[in-house]
C-alpha cells in the first residue's frame, strides 16, 4: 500500500490513525528486503534502531506531541550526509566504519519533525559520477531496467523511490546529482537555491556548488520536505534566510497563467535524444495550455559549462578530501612504516579511481604554473554564467529544458568513455555553478520504456516559482504516478 501513496498522504493517514509509523517501517523493510538485492540503493539499513525510533515518534504522535506535515513518515539519507551514532561513508573505503558523534542540520530538522530516518542509501564514491557505479559497495541498478544505471550520484536515492523501497529521500546536488537521477529514475528531485539548506554535516565534495535536497514521488512532496530543511544555520555560514509568509506547500496553487517559460534553443540541438526532444516539447505544449506562455531564449555559455565546472569542482574537491589522510577517520592502511607512508598508503588504497583521478586534477589546476590558466579562469566564466541566467530571467520566469541529453545508458558502458559521461551532466551544472534551484518532473518515456525528465530552472530564491510549475504539470500529467514493474 505505501508504494501507492506519496508522503504527504501517508503524514495524512497516520494523522488519521489509519496507519501507524510501525507499521510503515515494517511494510518499507519488506519492501527492500524483496528488491534491494538487485537494486542495491542503501548502503546500511538498521532495521533495529528504525523500528525502536518508528515506535518512539508513534507514541508522541498519539500523545499530539507531534503533528507536523510529514511526522511519522520514513526517509531514506544519501550516505554523504551525516546522521548520528550511523554509518555515513560516501560509499568510500576511506570511510569505512565511520559512525558522525552528530546529525546533518537537514537530519536534525527532519527528526524534530518526527520522520523517522530509514537507511542510508548507495551513491557514486564523494558523490562524483553521474551513474552510481563507484560506489564502494557496489553499482546501484535502475529499477525500471536493472541493465541500465540509476543516475548519480544520488543514484540510490533515485531508485530507492523508484522501486518503492523509500517513501521519499534526502540526496545533494553537486552538479545534477538529485536532477539527473530523478530524471533516470522517473522520480521528481530538487536542487534548491545555493543556501537555501544548511550544508551542515554532508561531507563536503565542492562546498560553492554542494546543495542538499529532496528526492520523491511527487512535487508536493519535495515541498513539504523543503518546509522541513530550508533555512538559515549558524552552523553554515553561506546558508541563508529567504523568508517567504507562504510555506513551500501552500505556494503550490498549481496556477501559471501568464507565467513566461523561456526555452534555450542551445538545449534541444545535436546531441539530445531524439525522444527526449519530443517528450519536453510536448510537456512544454501542455503547459502552454494551462495559460503560460512561451518564448525562445538563448544560454550562450552551455558550452562552456562543464570544463568550468570540472575544473572548479575537482579544485575544491582536491581541497576537501585533503581532510582523510588515514588518521582522523575510518579506513587506515597497514601498509605503512612512516606518518608521510601512513598518509600515502592510506589514501592510496582508501580511494577509489575515480576520486583519486579528480583529487590530481584539482591539485593542478589550483599549482602555481596552471592556477592563472585553469582555475581563474574558470571563476571569471562562473561569473559569465551567473550573468547569463541575469539577462535570460529578465526575459522569462522559469526556464525548461531537459534534465539530461539522454535516458539512463546500461551499466558498464560510461565507465568506458568518462568523457561522454561528464558531457551528460551538461544541462545540470550551469544551476550549480550560478546557485539557482532546479527541479526535475518525469515528462514521458523513451522507445526503450525508460524514464524522460525535464528540468525546471529558476532564478535564485524562486525555488517557490520552479515548484509550482513543476506541480502544475503534475495536475495535468501522470507520469510521475507510473512505477516500474516486477524488479529482476
Ligand atoms: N556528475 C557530476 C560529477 O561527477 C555531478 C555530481 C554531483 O552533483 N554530486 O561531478
Amino acid at each position: 500500500m505505501i508504494k501507492e501513496l506519496t508522503a504527504v498522504e501517508i503524514g495524512k493517514k497516520i494523522k488519521a490513525k489509519e496507519l501507524s509509523a510501525i507499521e510503515l517501517v515494517e511494510e518499507l523493510n519488506n519492501l527492500r528486503l524483496q528488491n534491494d538485492s538487485i537494486v542495491n540503493a542503501y548502503t546500511n539499513f538498521d532495521i533495529e534502531k528504525i523500528r525502536e525510533n518508528a515506535a518512539a515518534v508513534q507514541k508522541k504522535i498519539d500523545c499530539g506531541e507531534l503533528n507536523s506535515v510529514l511526522a511519522g513518515v520514513p526517509i531514506g539519507i544519501k550516505d554523504n550526509i551525516c546522521t548520528e551514532g550511523e554509518l555515513t561513508t560516501c560509499a568510500s573505503k576511506i570511510l569505512k566504519g565511520f559512525t558522525p558523534p552528530f546529525d546533518a542540520t537537514s537530519v536534525k530538522k527532519l527528526k524534530q519533525a518526527g520522520m523517522i530516518v530509514a537507511g542510508k542509501l548507495n551513491m557514486d564514491e564523494f558523490a562524483m559520477g553521474s551513474t552510481s557505479e563507484t560506489s564502494c559497495y557496489g553499482a546501484v541498478k535502475n529499477p525500471w531496467n536493472t541493465n541500465k544505471v540509476p543516475g548519480g550520484s544520488s543514484g540510490g536515492a533515485a531508485a530507492a523511490v523508484a522501486a518503492g523501497e523509500a517513501v521519499c529521500t534526502l540526496g545533494s546536488d553537486t552538479g545534477g546529482s538529485i536532477r539527473q537521477p530523478a530524471s533516470y529514475c522517473g522520480v521528481t528531485g530538487f536542487k534548491p537555491t545555493y543556501g537555501m539548506v544548511s550544508r551542515y554535516g554532508l561531507i563536503a565534495y565542492a562546498s560553492s556548488l554542494d546543495q542538499i535536497g529532496p528526492v520523491a514521488r511527487d512535487v508536493r512532496d519535495c515541498a513539504a520536505i523543503m518546509d522541513v530543511i530550508s533555512g538559515i544555520d549558524g552552523k553554515d555560514s553561506t546558508s541563508r534566510n529567504y523568508s517567504s509568509s507562504t510555506s513551500f506547500l501552500d505556494s503550490l496553487t498549481g496556477n501559471v497563467e501568464g507565467k513566461v517559460i523561456g526555452v534555450p534553443e542551445e538545449c534541444f540541438g545535436d546531441g539530445v535524444d531524439a525522444d527526449v526532444k519530443q517528450s519536453i516539447e510536448e510537456m512544454i505544449k501542455e503547459i502552454e495550455k494551462i495559460g503560460a506562455k512561451v518564448k525562445t531564449i538563448h544560454l550562450p555559455f552551455i558550452r562552456y559549462a562543464v570544463p568550468t565546472y570540472y575544473i572548479i569542482a575537482t579544485a575544491e574537491a582536491s581541497s576537501n578530501l585533503s581532510r582523510f589522510d588515514g588518521v582522523k577517520y575510518g579506513f587506515r592502511s597497514d601498509n605503512a612504516s612512516s606518518i608521510d607512508d601512513l598518509i600515502i598508503h592510506s589514501r592510496s588504497e582508501g580511494f577509489g579511481q575515480e576520486v583519486r583521478k579528480r583529487i590530481l586534477l584539482g591539485t593542478f589546476v589550483l599549482s602555481s604554473g596552471y592556477y592563472d590558466a585553469y582555475y581563474n579562469k574558470a571563476l571569471k566564466m562562473k561569473q559569465m554564467i551567473v550573468d547569463g541566467f541575469e539577462k535570460a530571467y529578465k526575459e522569462c520566469d522559469v526556464i525548461i529544458c531537459p534534465t539530461a541529453p539522454m535516458t539512463a545508458p546500461e551499466i558498464g558502458s560510461s565507465l568506458e568513455d568518462k568523457m561522454k559521461m561528464y558531457l551528460s551532466d551538461i544541462f545540470t551544472v550551469s544551476a550549480n555553478l550560478a546557485g539557482l534551484p532546479g527541479l526535475s518532473v518525469p515528462c514521458g518515456f523513451d522507445k526503450n520504456n525508460m524514464p524522460i525528465g525535464a528540468q525546471i530552472l529558476g532564478a535564485a530564491g524562486e525555488d517557490r516559482s520552479v515548484l509550482n510549475m513543476g506541480y502544475a504539470y503534475q495536475k495535468i500529467s501522470d507520469y510521475h504516478t507510473r512505477r516500474p514493474g516486477g524488479i529482476r
